[in-house]
């Protein structure tokens, strides 16, 4: 049985692994190497499991679907140890020991090395089906294969590789693919303090409202930049506000920047000082002065000298600080997108889609994941699936 895997990133390259044994398969990437996102990931680190795989972490367009796909979890981390990758935890996450990512892709080259016939810069233009076989276009020549699975990514970080092409031959092919947006991603604003809060960096709580709607909160470091909010708690609320916004809804979010009710704090506060002397151990200088001049008042001010009003903006700025959202950082700089193929064309026992001998594993799915290693970990147990599965 001859499969082609098309893709030597995170799924491509566990599948053709885990498959190599029983069938005749060839890994063709459009690189010169391999694994070139898994380098990028995790700040060169490579976060790529967690304690904590469950549904819950991901978006999907079947929730079903994906359990099933997640059940495969243990197997498939039993499968990564088998290769050599041994763990270093934290708080969950998983990094190799060695904390670089390096140490994962020189793993997965010397597998591959041994196992699996792996062919570099070919990219794969277009497929279709010939008789029973597959016929793979390439730049160069052309392949035929009884099984192909896809395993070419998403649009996201096209430097790495992945510049969704993949979704238009599954598209010709008849699969069904739900909007491709990115995720994991800064958000945008439009505001003329953004300039000034650039780099700020602080912890905080962010609740994101579509048309009005209280929808979810993420808590953590939230990254102040001059187009808008980054940093893992704003990415873990990007794959919903891409797809808010592509459905041109309302987005903001509300940042609590004080972790203690702000008009209470400066009730109880008996010092004989000016708002800018209580406050300035509080926040940072720039976002201090974008707090009074955005409540319009007067920093030489006590708290009591301001009125009611006054008082209730400020409190409001600090803890529910309103931020409308326009866009989001677009693909270049997407750890992954949300949407791609529908977890309804797959079977996920096997991977295979409606199509018959046709996998699809990865991130071209519709599964994508919060920080935290949930996006290689999909990819890793996807690729287990397939490559287990094959026969
Ligand atoms: C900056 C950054 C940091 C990240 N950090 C983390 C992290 O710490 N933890 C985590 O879990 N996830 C992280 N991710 C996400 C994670 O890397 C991806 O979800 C995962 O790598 C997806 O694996 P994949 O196999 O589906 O696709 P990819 O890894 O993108 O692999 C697809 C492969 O297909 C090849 N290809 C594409 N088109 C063709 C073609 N036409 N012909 C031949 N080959 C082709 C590409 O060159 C590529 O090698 C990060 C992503 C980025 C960009």
């Amino acid at each position: 049985m001859d499969v082609i895997v098309i893709g030597a990133g995170a799924s491509g390259i566990i599948a053709a692994l885990k498959m190599s044994k029983k069938a005749n398969v060839t890994l063709l990437e459009k690189n010169d190497k391999s694994s070139k996102k898994i380098l990028v990931t995790g700040n060169g680190r490579c976060n790529y499991w967690n304690s904590d795989i469950n549904i819950n972490k991901y978006n999907t367009d079947s929730k079903e679907k994906l359990e099933r796909i997640l059940s495969k979890k243990d197997e498939t981390y039993e499968f990564l140890s088998s290769l050599g990758i041994y763990p270093t935890i934290k708080d969950g996450y998983y990094y190799p020991h060695s904390l670089s990512s390096l140490s994962i892709k020189e793993i997965f080259d010397k597998s591959l090395e041994k196992n699996v016939k792996v062919e570099y810069n070919v990219e794969v233009l277009d497929v279709k089906r010939e008789d029973n076989k597959f016929k793979v276009i390439t730049n160069g020549k052309e392949y035929l294969c009884d099984k192909l699975v896809f395993a070419m990514g998403s649009k996201a970080a096209p430097k790495t590789g992945s510049d969704g092409k993949v979704y238009d031959i599954l598209q010709n092919m008849g699969l069904k693919i739900t909007p491709v947006l990115p995720a994991l991603i800064g958000l945008k604003a439009n505001e003329s303090y953004l300039k000034d809060w650039n780099g700020i960096r602080v912890e905080s709580s962010l609740k994101l409202y579509i048309d009005n709607e209280f929808i979810k909160e993420s808590v953590g470091e939230l990254q102040l930049t001059d187009y808008g909010i980054s940093g893992i708690c704003t990415f873990n609320l990007s794959s919903i506000v891409s797809k808010a916004l592509h459905s041109k809804k309302k987005v903001n979010v509300k940042i609590n920047f004080f972790e203690e009710d702000f008009y209470k704090f400066m009730e109880n506060n008996k010092l004989d000082l000016t708002i800018e002397e209580t406050m300035e151990s509080l926040f940072n200088y720039k976002l201090m002065h974008i707090f009074f001049k955005l409540a319009k008042v007067s920093k030489s001010k006590k708290w009591i000298e301001l009125n009611q009003v006054e008082k209730k903006k400020l409190a409001s700025i600090v803890n529910d600080f309103n931020l409308d959202i326009v866009g989001t950082n677009g693909y270049e700089r997407a750890q992954v997108c949300t949407g791609g193929l529908s977890l309804n064309e797959i079977n996920p026992e096997t991977m295979e889609t409606r199509i018959n001998n046709l996998y699809v594993i990865g991130e071209t799915l519709d599964v994508d994941g919060e920080c935290g290693g949930f996006n290689l970990a999909f990819a890793f147990i996807t690729g287990y699936i397939v490559g287990d599965k094959i026969a």
